[in-house]
């Protein structure tokens, strides 16, 4: 039976991993929507390979380039924040929320309310809006489908269990590529190094981000919002090896994990095919090739942000939301040169420390909140 599938942000790393799966499944899938930020040569090339019905450029004035790029194909041509809105809003089986960072909120939150399943990589959108969020998909009957790996696995771990037999629940993080470093090496540490991560292909604020430890962070209140254990019970250790993905303790003192290669494709098959599975591309694991598995206790001394972003969530109300949009201007402005990696955080807690309005009760809230925060953490980098 064919289903039909929208990518909310489908020139990303998620993507185009999600892409790789459906063109190996090219009959089980029709393709409703997708939908880029600027990149309007790779958009038109996808929205043609796949068949879709719509193609959507968020930024407008690339709009009339898309139309050209699609003339003649019969594929929709639409432009701009609302129009990205009204094709996360058309009704499909699954939409792959893939946009990087708060920009995807709006469109997620437009599938949210039409009851649709959500595979959810979009940790942003989540970690800002929270409660606002997870009320909002209570009421329209919508799921959610982890697709974050950590998230995903302990999805998996979950499985046939209940949330109230749970003890405990450990995020595995990689440590990024500075795990070793001390903090006047990362002082130092250019936009190149931090991107380049020692297990897993992805887009550039994801890379700082686990580079600063502040994705694993996000991904501590993420898995507060998909999985209510309460906060007590969440943990996160440092696992080089990317091999276990995330692992789920019960009260008998059983503890399940899930493995897998670090490969985006198997979490993204798992949410693709659930409740079932397909195949994907990747090889068997083999653990005797890769020896030994290592595990650490995070180092909040060098890495702050899983620090800020426990107290964000512990604070509640609108902090987690301003933690996130501190942490992205702070992440472009590392990008872009104009401060150093430690500052990262620093900027971040500042923002903190200066802002806190009270907690959102809308979507409308969330959008103010994100924008004055933004504005209060611009200010620092005068
Ligand atoms: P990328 O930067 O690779 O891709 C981001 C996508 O979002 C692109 O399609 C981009 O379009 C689009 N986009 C960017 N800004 C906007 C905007 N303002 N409005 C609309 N669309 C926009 O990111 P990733 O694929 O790495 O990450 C996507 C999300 O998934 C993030 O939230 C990340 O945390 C999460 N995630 C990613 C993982 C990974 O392995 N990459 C793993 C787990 C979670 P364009 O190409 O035109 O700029």
């Amino acid at each position: 039976m064919t289903r039909t599938l929208t990518i909310l942000g489908a020139t990303g790393s998620v993507g185009a991993s999600t892409l790789d799966l459906i063109r190996r499944n090219r009959d089980a899938w029709r393709v409703e929507a997708l939908t880029a930020n600027g990149n309007v040569s790779e958009l038109a090339r996808l929205a043609r390979e796949f068949g879709a019905a719509i193609a959507v450029i968020a930024d407008e004035a690339r709009l009339p380039e898309l139309r050209e790029a699609l003339a003649g194909t019969g594929i929709e041509a639409a432009g701009g924040a609302q129009a990205l809105c009204e094709a996360a809003a058309r009704p499909v089986d699954l939409t792959v929320a893939a946009i990087v960072g708060g920009a995807g909120l709006a469109p997620v939150m437009a599938a949210v309310e039409q009851g649709g399943t959500i595979a959810l990589a979009n940790k942003e959108a989540l970690v800002s809006a929270g409660e606002v969020m997870t009320a909002a998909v209570a009421r329209h009957g919508a799921t959610l489908l982890p697709m974050d790996s950590e998230h995903n696995a302990i999805f998996q771990c979950l499985a046939g269990n209940r949330i109230k037999d749970v003890a405990r629940i450990t995020l595995t993080a990689s440590g990024g590529p500075f795990r070793a470093w001390s903090l006047e090496q990362m002082d130092a540490a250019t936009p190149a190094q931090a991107v380049a991560h020692p297990n897993w292909d992805m887009g550039a604020k994801i890379s700082v981000d686990s580079a600063t430890m502040m994705n694993k962070g996000l991904e501590f209140i993420e898995a507060h919002h998909l999985f209510p254990v309460g906060l007590d019970r969440l943990r996160i250790i440092v696992h080089p090896q990317s091999v276990v993905h995330s692992l789920v303790e019960f009260r008998d003192r059983s503890t399940l994990a899930q493995l897998g290669p670090p490969d985006m494709r198997v979490p993204i098959a798992s949410c693709l095919a659930w409740p079932g599975r397909m195949d994907t591309p990747m090889q068997p694991l083999d653990l005797a090739a890769i020896g030994q598995l290592s595990f650490f206790a995070p180092d909040e001394a060098r890495f702050p942000a899983t620090r800020l972003c426990r107290e964000a969530i512990q604070a509640g109300g609108a902090a987690p939301a301003v933690l996130n949009a501190a942490n992205e201007v702070a992440v472009a402005a590392f990008l872009s040169g104009q401060i150093a990696f430690t500052r990262i955080a620093a900027m971040v807690e500042e923002t903190l420390t200066r802002y806190s309005p009270p907690a959102p009760g809308s979507l409308g809230e969330v959008f103010a909140i994100d924008r004055e925060a933004r504005v209060q953490t611009m200010l620092e980098l005068n």
